[in-house]
C-alpha cells in the first residue's frame, strides 16, 4: 500500500502502509529478512528492490520505515538501532563544529548527555531553555543556532511546548525544529503537520509498545535532510536488525488501540490520585489546571499514558509507594503494555541532583499500562495506604 496510503485513516495505515502481502509467497505479514547480503545478477546487477547489503537497506526495515513515515505524515522515514542513535545522526546531519543548539531545560537525560558530553567536544554549544516560554526560546536563538530541539510532553513533569509557535519562531530565525515525539506518539500528536522539520522517536517506548525491543526513528519531508540521515546512518552503521525492525512493525499495528487504552487508564488513575489525601500534586496535561493544558488540547488528540504525582509526606513516603505496588513494576523506561512505577529523583533523573534540572524528591512517575483499570487503581490505593 504505497502512494495511495495517505487517503486511509491512521489505524488502517498502521496495519497496511509498507506491508503488502509478499508478492512471491502471499505471506500476509512482512517476513523477517534475516540476511546480511543479497545475490546480484552479474556485477552491479541488483535484483528487484535494489537490495545489496543490510546496513544500507533491508526489506523488513524498509517496510517499518514506510509505515513510520506514513503515520507521522512525512515523506521519508528512517529506522535506527535506538532512540539515541537516531538523535546522534539527526544532530550530525544538521550541525557543524562551532554551531549552537537550543534544548529543553528538562531534556531526556540521554539527549542532554549526547549534546553536553559528546557534541561539546566538537565545539557545539547549547542553551537549555524552558520550552513552554516562547519568549525565552526567542531570546536564546543566536545567529549560529542550527537546531531547536523540542520534547512535549516532557519527562517527568509533563511540561508542554507549543509546536506550531516554536516552528514559526524557528523558521523566522532560519533555524530548524526537531520534535522528539516519543511521549505523545503520532497517534496523539503530529509535529510535521504543525511545522516541525524532523520528528524523532525512541521506538523502544510506545511504538514498539511491548518492552521487548530497543529502537529509534527519524521522519522528515525534507528530501535533502533525509539523504543526509541515510548517508550518515550508512556511514556510521547505527541500523536496527531485521528482527528488531519486525518487532517494532508488529507493535505499530496496535498503536492506536493501545494508546486509547493507555489514555483511558491514565485518566482513571489521575481521578484516583486527585481525590487521595496522601497525594499532593498531580501532573497530567489533561487536567485543566495543568499549565500546558490549553496548548496540549490544541495539538494533542488525547493526553497520553504518563502521570506523575508528589506524595504529601515527602521523599521517604514516595519511595515507599514505589516499593509497595505489585502490578506497577518498579522499573525505568515507559510506553509498554505493562504498568511501571519509578522514583525519578533516585532513578531516571538521579544525574540532575544539585543542578537546575533537579526534580522534586517526593515525585513518583507512572507509565500507565493497558491492564484492567480497576486492578491498577486498587494496586495504587493499596500502595498509598
Ligand atoms: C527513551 C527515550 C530516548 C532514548 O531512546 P533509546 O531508545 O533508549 O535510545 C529519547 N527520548 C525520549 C523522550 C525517551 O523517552
Amino acid at each position: 500500500m504505497t502512494g495511495s496510503a495517505d487517503r486511509f485513516g491512521f489505524e488502517t495505515r498502521a496495519i497496511h502502509s509498507g506491508q503488502e502481502p509478499d508478492p512471491r509467497t502471499g505471506a500476509v505479514i512482512v517476513p523477517i529478512y534475516q540476511t546480511s547480503t543479497f545475490a546480484q545478477d552479474g556485477v552491479g546487477g541488483l535484483r528487484e528492490g535494489g537490495f545489496e547489503y543490510s546496513r544500507t537497506a533491508n526489506p523488513t526495515r524498509g517496510a517499518l520505515e514506510e509505515c513510520l513515515a506514513s503515520l507521522e505524515g512525512g515523506q521519508h522515514g528512517l529506522a535506527f538501532s535506538s532512540g539515541m542513535a537516531a538523535s546522534d545522526i539527526v544532530l550530525r546531519a544538521m550541525i557543524r563544529p562551532g554551531d549552537h543548539v537550543v534544548i529543553p531545560d528538562d531534556a531526556y537525560g540521554g539527549t542532554f548527555r549526547l549534546i553536553d558530553k559528546v557534541f561539546s567536544q566538537w565545539g557545539v554549544e547549547h542553551t537549555p531553555v524552558r520550552l513552554s516560554d516562547v519568549g525565552a526560546v526567542r531570546a536564546a536563538i543566536r545567529p549560529d543556532t542550527k537546531v531547536i530541539w523540542v520534547e512535549t510532553p516532557t519527562n517527568p513533569l509533563l511540561g508542554i511546548a507549543d509546536i506550531s509557535a516554536l516552528a514559526t519562531l524557528a523558521h523566522e530565525a532560519e533555524t530548524r525544529l526537531v520534535v522528539d515525539n516519543t511521549f505523545a506518539t503520532p497517534y496523539l500528536q503530529s509535529p510535521l503537520g504543525l511545522g516541525a522539520d524532523v520528528v524523532l522517536h525512541s521506538t523502544t517506548k510506545y511504538l514498539g509498545g511491548h518492552s521487548d525491543v530497543v529502537g529509534g526513528a527519524a521522519i522528515t519531508s525534507d528530501g535533502e535532510l533525509a539523504e543526509k540521515f541515510a548517508f550518515l546512518r550508512n556511514a556510521a552503521g547505527s541500523v536496527p536488525g531485521p528482527f528488531d525492525s519486525w518487532l517494532t512493525l508488529r507493535g505499530l499495528k496496535t498503536l492506536a488501540v493501545r494508546m486509547d487504552r493507555h489514555c483511558d487508564n491514565a485518566e482513571r488513575i489521575v481521578e484516583t490520585l486527585l481525590s487521595h489525601p496522601k497525594v499532593d500534586k498531580v501532573y497530567y496535561p489533561g487536567l485543566p489546571e495543568h499549565t500546558g493544558h490549553e496548548v496540549a488540547s490544541k495539538q494533542m488528540r488525547r493526553f497520553g499514558g504518563m502521570v506523575s504525582f508528589t506524595v504529601a509526606e515527602g521523599e521517604q513516603a514516595a519511595l515507599e509507594v514505589c516499593a509497595r505496588t505489585r502490578l506497577f513494576t518498579l522499573a525505568e523506561s515507559l510506553g509498554g503494555i505493562e504498568s511501571l512505577i519509578e522514583h525519578p529523583g533516585k532513578m531516571t533523573h538521579a544525574s540532575t541532583a544539585g543542578s537546575a534540572l533537579q526534580v522534586p524528591d517526593d515525585l513518583v512517575r507512572l507509565s500507565v499500562g493497558i491492564e484492567d483499570a480497576d486492578d491498577l487503581v486498587e494496586d495504587l490505593l493499596a500502595a498509598l495506604d
